[in-house]
């Protein structure tokens, strides 16, 4: 016969664990047909002598919410054989989001993740509420891969509780009853489970924890119930180890926490893990705890990375020492660059006083035209498509009809409920959240900024 595709003489590795062997690959109509000698002609044939023939490679762990609306291949994920992606890890999403909350979403991003919040919010339409429609919009979007989401737990709370969701002060149960049908609709519209920010590593703008990095333990249990009902991962960017817990006590504490989210939800829960050197041995132990939980009825799996994450530092960017007395008096020296601020870039950068680096030439360059899919520079094997769970039938929204007490509670994010009961956005959301208390202004009017590091994990 003839095939529409072979790849021929690669060395197979099928992802089954099975060794390595050097065959041929037939594809028809899009799917693999034959491995082996393939002797048959094809309307198309590659020599894959001396390459690796595998299946795509999933990434489990993306931040690509808001790239995939520029950049619809997900590079550079594609190039290193990345096929299907899984975004909105670590808590933080774009949905769902109340009037005057997509500022705040997209800065979070930029501190947690160094996506530049301007770009977030000129690339993405955000016409949507929920979680759902956000998945509507990803899902009208051409892809060259396949994408999965997570509804986040920082979206959820700064929806239901505002600046509150920034405190440490734990939720009420009033809070949580607002927060549990947005999650319950984001697992009803496809999401492929719940995400919440643990480490104290993740920071908003002013330097204060993303939301959910304190909740308690009854506020996660409510969430592993609507996971109970729908089905779904538990992601965790958790908070493991360091200085404060030469003992480890917390951690143990913390890994316990997840295996009862498991048990109680009979879900999988997942967070990333990786050797530090402040504690060299810490991610042993949490495996033995892990270990611990999943002979007591839990199933958690922790993520680790394939090589070692990379930063890249800079004077314009945040830095290690920005919370350190003296860097803080170099950094408003008149003559130093100043990180781009947002009001350098809601004003394009005009002012003299801000910046021409280059980040602020990045930024300004994706906010003039965001850059547009190479299509050549990594092909596609098929269009991509959303994934969806289909754990449960679909259904309205509860969040659509809700009128909690909260929704009628007024403050920075009045009435944040509101909208959910609005089949459209507000056409002009403020941005009404301002940080509690912001470290240091630079008479320039861009604002320095005292987060921590960026990581991303
Ligand atoms: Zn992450």
């Amino acid at each position: 016969m003839t095939h529409d595709l072979v790849i021929r003489g690669g060395t197979v590795v099928d992802g089954t664990g099975a060794a390595a062997t050097t065959a041929d690959v037939a594809i028809d109509d899009g799917l693999v047909t034959e491995v082996g000698a393939i002797h048959g002609s094809a309307r198309r044939e590659i020599d894959a002598d001396g390459r690796i023939v595998t299946p795509g490679f999933v990434d489990i762990h993306t931040h690509l919410d808001a790239q995939l609306a520029w950049d619809p291949i997900a590079s550079s994920s594609c190039w290193h054989g990345v096929t299907s992606i899984v975004m909105g890890n670590c808590g933080v999403t774009f949905a769902p989001v109340a009037p005057g909350g997509r500022e705040f979403l997209a800065e979070m991003m930029e501190s947690v993740e160094d996506i530049p919040a301007q770009s977030i919010l000129d690339g993405l339409s955000w016409n949507w509420n929920t979680y759902g429609e956000y998945l509507d919009e990803i899902e009208a979007l051409p892809k060259g891969v396949n994408v999965g989401g997570m509804v986040g737990h920082c979206a959820v709370r700064v929806a239901a509780m505002g600046e509150r969701s920034l405190d440490e002060d734990p939720a009420t149960a009033e809070d949580i009853a607002a927060m549990v049908p947005m999650v319950d609709e984001a697992l009803d519209a496809g999401a492929l489970g719940f995400s919440t920010s643990r480490t104290f590593l993740h920071r908003v703008p002013d330097g204060r924890y993303v939301p959910g990095t304190h909740a308690a333990e009854d506020e996660l249990l409510a969430f592993a119930d609507s996971l109970g009902r729908h089905g779904g991962v538990f992601e965790a960017s958790a908070r493991l180890g360091g200085r404060n817990d030469p003992e480890g006590r917390f951690t143990r504490d913390e890994i316990h926490m997840y295996g009862d989210i498991s048990r109680r939800a009979g879900c999988p829960v997942t967070f990333g893990l990786t050797q530090v050197d402040i504690v060299p041995d810490m991610h042993l132990r949490v495996l033995d705890h892990v270990a611990e939980e999943n002979a007591a009825g839990a199933h958690i799996r922790p993520q680790t990375t394939s090589r070692q994450i990379g930063i890249l530092f800079g004077l314009t960017g945040r830095t290690p020492f920005d919370r350190a007395d003296g860097w803080r008096d170099l950094r408003d020296l008149p003559d130093r660059p100043t990180p781009v601020s947002r009001t350098c870039r809601s004003t394009g950068g005009a002012s003299s006083r801000c910046p021409t680096t280059r980040s602020d030439t990045t930024w300004s360059a994706a906010r003039a035209s965001p850059p547009r899919p190479n299509a050549a520079a990594c092909p596609s094997p098929r269009p991509g498509s959303t994934w969806r769970s289909n754990w449960t039938a679909g259904g309205s929204s509860p969040c659509r009809s809700s009128t909690s007490a909260s929704s009628r509670r007024s403050g920075c994010w009045s009435d944040p409920r509101s909208s959910w009961a609005s089949p459209t956005p507000a056409p002009t959301p403020s941005r009404s959240w301002t940080p509690a208390s912001p470290r240091s202004s630079s008479p320039t009017g861009c604002v320095t900024r005292a987060g921590s590091p960026s990581r991303r994990a």
